[in-house]
């Protein structure tokens, strides 16, 4: 019987050998390089802050008018010296003339160097992305708050992996990469909206699902509601933070 069963196994591979069907192709190395079309060629900053060839330079640290808004859609009131644009209190968001979707965001803020308050009432502000999606900005430097609430947090929904904040009065710097959301027809997130942040170069947010809009009181997923590209928006908490070198690359 082993006799037997050795003899058709030689026979099914022999003529396995000879038989014309295709197996698959041997591979070469060119065959999985990919030339066409070429990847796009840009000219990086000096430094990682520094802008790149193809961003839109949002605030160059003289001219607030030419990408900003106040939230009416009229001149900005906030104040611009020193090369860096500074909350107005009371004046309310300033928001860019653009709308964005998919995008890398860089800016610089300072909270002031006074310390004065506590908790949220101490540097806050904010980068709306889409105008409804908060980064929290605030001087978490040796000031305790809700975790869910302080600087490089998605506010009221994800707090940062850690607390990367300099002193108050030092420049930091947020990058944040942001995929808008894809909706259904029926106005609910396909896909909700994603956002990596580095805090002063730092990951603090690693490519968050974002709940639905930001919101002081009540629950997200509540108010998610269709909308396209949207403004970057900063905020008015009433306390004097300052921003500069505001850069973005749409994507
Ligand atoms: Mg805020």
């Amino acid at each position: 019987m082993r006799k037997i069963t050795t003899v058709m196994i030689l026979l099914l591979v022999v003529s396995g050998l000879f038989a014309q069907t295709p197996g698959p192709m041997k591979m070469k190395p060119e065959m999985t390089e990919i030339w066409d079309p070429e990847v796009r060629v840009i000219t990086p900053g000096e430094t990682p802050s520094q802008a790149p060839s193809d961003a839109i330079i949002l605030f160059d640290g003289t001219n607030l008018e030419a990408e900003w808004t106040n939230g009416n859609g009229e001149k900005p009131e906030w104040i611009v010296a020193d090369g860096c644009v500074t909350v107005k209190k009371g004046t309310g968001t300033i928001k860019t003339k653009r709308v964005f979707g998919d995008c890398q965001l860089h800016i610089e803020w300072r909270t002031p160097a006074q310390v004065d308050g506590e908790s949220q009432g101490r540097g806050n502000s904010g980068v709306f992305m889409q105008g409804i999606y908060e980064v929290q900005v605030l001087d978490n430097y040796n000031n305790r708050t809700y975790r869910n609430g302080q600087a490089g947090s998605i506010y009221k929904q994800n707090p940062p992996l850690v607390n990367a904040c300099k002193a108050p009065g030092v420049w930091q710097t947020y990058d944040i990469i942001y995929t808008a959301p894809r909706f259904n027809e029926d106005g609910t997130y396909f896909t909700p909206p994603t956002i990596t942040v580095l805090h002063n170069g730092v990951l603090v947010q690693n490519n968050v699902k974002m709940r639905g809009p930001t919101e002081y009181i009540g629950i997200p997923e509540y108010t998610v509601k269709k909308h396209g590209p949207g403004s970057i928006e900063l905020q008015d908490h009433g306390n004097p933070v300052s921003f500069r070198n505001i850069w973005i690359r749409e994507l």
